[in-house]
């Protein structure tokens, strides 16, 4: 069964095609036939494509748009018009899944679509301005290419977070807020959900007995306290602006900050918007960068910016890891996953350095990068540190497995999985 995967973020999409046996899923993610990308950010109008196969090859294009549906047909049609192998792979697709950023309250599990599906992904584009079009235009773009019978499936990023108790998803402000949808959603869903089920495997533990802090670490940062297999905590918000200090993005800060720069500057709604967004984080506090790369090799060169930008990311960092523990109430294993959480021993350290009080413990020797999931913590630790490769599309992938096998598209929301 061939799986076609769709990824959009703001601007940026990657895509990938897996060929799932019919019998049972494996127990690692097979490799995808080819893997594609497209970027909508390096130049103005147009769109970067590049796909790799499996065998090596590597096809690469520009094509002028700024639509992530325009893009994605172009991708498929450069695939279509490319070697025997992908045109037959295109041909033999049995269900498109798609990330879609947010499911709001309704949708609490991944979902076969319908039109009842893309017309609560639109309604909820108010909460996901940036995300949830783009997802939709995805969704519309197959619907077009592929044919309206094509079965799609949405899984959604906030849908691991659907079991946060009230006390964590309430915001202390007026009461109206939540009955307006004000609350906490919660980001990152498939990333945390992957990363403690390969956690429960790693370990060979039982999900259900496991109480996790999975911290991932990209260019959007957020952390989940999961219990017995359920997210009970987690630091994005009503949106992914929430909670650590990121790569542009400031996370959670004095919203005084807000009337105080609006009462004496003047600044408008979206000229804040694009502050926190844009020019926050550790681009916004180095100057330098977002990436953790640059940022480090600036550090490396005396930049004391650069430096600071750091020091406030794992200030942060520490302080939301102990607001996890203290809603866990305990701690069998801390996870470090995506761009920065796979790939900087330092912020390894740094992370874990507080809770030595309580018998975390890292191993010296293991303290660098692999291309493999790894247990960092020393022998005699009191929790285990895992490094984990999240794989978002390979759970996305599953999910379309599974509901592909026993949803009917009427079936809808929640009663699937
Ligand atoms: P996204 O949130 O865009 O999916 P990723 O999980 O791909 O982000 O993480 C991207 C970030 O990860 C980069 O901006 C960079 O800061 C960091 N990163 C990626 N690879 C490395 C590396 N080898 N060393 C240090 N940082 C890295």
């Amino acid at each position: 069964m061939k799986i076609l995967v769709l990824n959009a973020g703001s601007s940026s999409m990657k895509s990938c095609l897996y060929d799932l046996p019919d019998g049972n899923l494996p127990a690692r993610p097979p490799n995808p036939l080819w893997q594609g990308q497209i970027d909508l950010t390096h130049q103005q109008g147009v769109a970067e494509i590049k796909v790799k196969t499996a065998q090596g090859a590597t096809v690469e294009a520009t094509y002028p748009t700024e639509s992530h549906g325009d893009a994605t047909a172009r991708m498929l049609a450069m695939l279509w018009e490319g070697e025997t192998q992908v045109i037959e792979d295109l041909k033999a697709i049995s269900c498109v899944g798609h990330r879609v950023v947010h499911g709001g309250e309704e949708y609490r599990q991944s979902t076969v679509i319908t039109a009842e599906v893309k017309e609560a992904i639109a309604r909820l584009s108010t909460f996901a301005p940036l995300h949830n079009p783009a997802n939709l235009e995805g969704i519309e773009t197959i619907e077009h290419i592929l044919g309206t019978d094509m079965p799609q499936v949405a899984v959604f990023d906030t849908a691991f977070h659907g079991s946060l108790p009230p006390a964590a998803y309430v915001y202390p402000g007026p009461y109206a807020w939540l009955e307006q949808g004000i609350r906490r959603y919660g980001f990152h869903g498939t990333s945390h959900q992957y990363c403690a089920q390969r956690t429960a495997q790693l370990l060979d533990r039982p999900l259900n007995d496991l109480s996790l802090i999975t911290c991932h670490l990209g260019n959007g940062c957020s952390l989940a306290a999961i219990k017995n297999g359920s997210s009970i905590d987690t630091t994005m918000g009503f949106t992914p602006l929430d909670g650590l200090m990121m790569g542009t993005r400031s996370g959670a800060i004095d919203p005084g900050i807000l009337f105080y720069l609006w009462r004496q500057s003047g600044y408008t709604g979206d000229q804040l918007d694009t502050m926190l967004n844009r020019q926050s984080g550790l681009q916004g506090v180095s100057g330098v960068s977002n990436d953790m790369r640059v940022l480090t090799q600036a550090i490396a060169d005396g930049n004391a910016r650069a430096q600071l930008a750091l020091d406030v990311y794992i200030h942060r960092l520490c302080a939301y890891i102990g607001a996890m523990l203290a809603s866990l109430g305990g701690l069998d294993a801390l996870v470090f996953t995506a761009g920065v959480g796979e790939n900087v021993p330092q912020i390894w350290t740094a992370a874990c350095a507080p809770f030595a009080f309580m018998g975390l413990k890292l191993d010296p020797a293991k303290l660098t990068r692999s291309p493999h999931d790894q247990d960092i913590a020393a022998a005699d630790s009191t929790v285990r540190v895992l490094v984990i490769h999240t794989q978002e599309d390979w759970a996305i992938a599953q999910d379309c497995w599974h509901l592909t096998r026993t949803a009917t598209p009427a079936a809808g929301k929640n009663d699937d999985l």
